[in-house]
């Protein structure tokens, strides 16, 4: 196999990005996983398609202005990064959270490229956000900073141009606020962000699928394997959206759910989760905005500060919180405490040599880019539902979904190489959504 040196020049190629800390390192991972694809492919060197997807085809960057509850004006950074719209709009979610910055989103932005490459749905790759902390806004704050980030957005989307949803920090309480802003100043009611409440043109099924569709992924690499789902002892991290639902069909699928966690600690199940106590935690999370701190369910323990990973046992792991939650040491206690497989359900939360820990245990690892593709497939479902002025069935929409996992896993199996009697799904990720963007950029011309 050729090395990366034998066919990049990845040092001047990322020199001349001059990337944070973050990009790089999701550049340095892809460029490893496609070198040996550029090496036999003349048209992807002479095209020099991998410099071209480094740099996004632009970046927007904005001022947003906004009056709190006490009268005080409060200024943020608002982002859009449209990185490339060579397979269709560009798609990705829009994050509100202090620790974001452009290298957060420019990582986020590349890796959506290849993340929607996977799906086989007509969408490019873009990501968005502000440094805004909507934790322990009022709802009238929320809506007035969305509504000053789409004073400036507004003028860059539209449904075949940009199509923005959520992510961290953003749901359906501020993609409401944002499209409702939309409306207002464009007089279009065009479906132009995903994510969308119901009465607003949401679809049945976006809420659950990102966390549903990382559940059959992991449900997939267990079937390869020979083995299944059912009794297996499920650790999750996070309380958002995208642990909430991973938590619901593993357990529909006869799983234990033993944990889960937000930035103040985790709460660990060691007997697996109750469906009522699952129940109590999304009303709990996603409508009273509750801290774990403050949840009390029997059998249930709070350890504050903590990640999951070394509190309890478990044969599957599914890190749903955010970037580089699982380094070293947690991937270690993961190992320790019996973990076999690892799915993704955020994007990039395992840090590179976490990911040799895994290798190196012959722990079978699902990347980010597969493992939780089920989100942007869904919303480009919700496309299909507004374009169509149609309204679509849950079932149908989660269907739907569970086809294009089994596909997205298919297509990583049909890439990747095998190390240490293992399939490496992060290989074959990358080689699979790189193939089909180069393909495009060459048949697009420079
Ligand atoms: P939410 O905001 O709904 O939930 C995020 C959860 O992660 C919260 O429990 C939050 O805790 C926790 N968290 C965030 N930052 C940290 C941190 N630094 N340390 C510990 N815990 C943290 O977000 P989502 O569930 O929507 O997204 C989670 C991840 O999944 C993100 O990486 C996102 O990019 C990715 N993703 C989401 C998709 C979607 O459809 N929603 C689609 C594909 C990927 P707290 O409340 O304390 O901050």
């Amino acid at each position: 196999m050729p090395a990366v040196s034998d066919v990049l020049d990845l040092s001047s190629s990322i020199d001349r990005v001059n990337p944070g800390e973050l990009y790089r390192s999701a550049i340095e991972e892809v460029a490893e996983s496609i070198a040996p694809v550029i090496a036999e492919n003349r048209q992807y060197q002479k095209s020099r398609v991998f410099d071209r997807l480094l740099i996004p085809d632009r970046v927007i960057r904005f001022r947003v202005e906004w009056v709190n509850d006490a009268g005080g004006v409060e200024v943020n950074f608002g982002w859009r990064i449209e990185h490339t719209n060579v397979l269709g709009p560009y798609k990705g979610g829009l994050r509100f959270h202090p620790s974001v910055t452009e290298d957060t989103l420019h990582f986020l932005a590349y890796e959506q490229c290849f993340k929607n490459a996977l799906t086989g749905q007509p969408i490019g790759g873009g990501k968005g956000g502000s440094n805004f902390d909507p934790k322990g806004k009022s709802d009238n704050e929320v809506m007035r900073f969305c509504q000053a980030f789409m004073r400036e957005l507004y003028r860059h989307i539209g449904p075949s141009v940009d199509v923005p949803a959520g992510d961290i920090g953003v749901g359906g309480r501020e993609i409401g606020f944002l499209y409702g802003q939309y409306m207002k100043i464009t007089k279009q009611r065009d479906g132009v962000l995903t994510g969308k409440p119901m009465g607003l043109g949401g679809l049945l099924g976006r809420t659950e699928a990102t966390g549903y569709g990382t559940v059959t992924f992991a449900e997939a690499m267990l079937k390869h394997a020979d083995d299944s789902i059912e009794g297996k002892r499920v650790a999750i991290s996070g309380a958002g959206n995208v642990a909430l639902y991973a938590a619901e069909l593993a357990m529909e699928k006869g799983a234990k759910v033993v944990s889960l966690s937000d930035s103040g600690g985790s709460v660990i199940f060691d007997k697996g989760m109750s469906g009522s106590q699952l129940e109590e935690m999304i009303d709990f999370k996603e409508v009273q905005r509750g801290r774990l701190k403050d949840w009390s369910g029997n059998g249930a323990s709070f350890h504050a500060g903590e990640r999951p990973w070394g509190l309890v046992d478990a044969d599957v792991a599914l890190p749903c919180a955010t970037q580089h939650e699982v380094d070293t040491k947690d991937a270690k206690h993961m190992v320790d405490r019996g973990v076999k497989v690892v799915a993704e359900g955020a994007n990039m939360p395992c840090t590179h040599s976490a990911r040799g820990v895994f290798h190196d245990a012959g722990v079978l690892f699902g990347p980010g880019k597969a493992a939780n593709a089920g989100g942007v497939a869904t919303s480009c479902f919700e496309m299909h539902q507004n374009a169509a002025h149609d309204a679509w069935t849950k079932q149908r929409s989660l269907e739907k979904l569970h086809g294009v996992m089994i596909d997205i896993h298919e297509q990583c199996i049909a890439n990747a190489p095998m190390v240490n009697g293992v399939v490496d799904y992060g290989v074959g990720a990358d080689r699979g959504g790189f193939v089909k963007l180069a393909d495009a950029i060459v048949a697009m011309g420079v």
